[in-house]
């Protein structure tokens, strides 16, 4: 997605352990508009998949996914991170290991938001290791419910996410990849 990625050419800031700083449209300050165009282009893309939920983590997740709700009209539900739980009987939980945090959160979704008969489509601000989607990926196969697919906003191909995914056959969507940070700067894939 062209305007994704000048965005990323023009703001994008490479951090040292190859992390990719886009607080000004992203991560902290949020861009509506573009953020509308990234909602609708992940509609686009999964337009034929019956998708009754959009699922997330918060909170870089959600600007994406709300947006991408509003596109296909489904609710969002994003799943909640907290250091440790102990009431758990009304939620699904999952470890949730953080590329940037270097900490294990536990995420919850509330039993009552998931229900058998959804079929629910994940998206997220970034794809690293995977381990975002993995925690989203338990709770789906705790629920009992189906996936649709993985919108990822910009996916770091250089790290292990997608491999994860594709062994699990399910179909993922980035719309920017990046192949490389190394000496600070941006490398895309090719633009999509
Ligand atoms: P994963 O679980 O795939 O290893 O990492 C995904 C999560 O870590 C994302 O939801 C995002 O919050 C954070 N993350 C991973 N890599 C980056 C990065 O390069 N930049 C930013 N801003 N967040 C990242």
């Amino acid at each position: 997605m062209k305007l994704l990625e000048d965005r990323i050419r023009k703001e994008g800031i490479v951090l040292p352990h190859n992390v990719l700083k886009v607080d000004s449209f992203l991560n902290h300050q949020v861009d509506p508009e573009l953020m509308f165009e990234v909602g609708k282009e992940f509609a686009k893309q999964f337009a034929d998949k019956p998708v009754t939920k959009i699922l997330t983590v918060e909170s870089s997740g959600i600007a994406p996914a709300v947006m991408t709700g509003l596109a296909m009209h489904v609710p969002v539900v994003f799943a909640r991170k907290h250091k440790s739980l102990t009431l758990t009987d009304d939620l699904y939980t999952a470890d949730v290991f953080s590329y940037t945090k270097q900490t294990t959160n536990k995420i919850s979704i509330a039993k009552r938001f998931i229900k058998p008969d959804d079929s629910v489509l994940i998206i997220d601000d970034f794809l690293a290791n995977g381990q975002a989607v993995e925690g989203l990926l338990t709770i789906i196969d705790d629920a009992n419910i189906k996936v649709q697919g993985i919108g990822i906003v910009i996916e770091k191909t250089f790290q292990k996410g997608r491999a994860l995914i594709t062994k699990r056959k399910i179909p993922l969507v980035a719309l920017a990849q990046i192949a490389s940070l190394e000496n600070g700067q941006v490398q895309f894939v090719k633009s999509v």
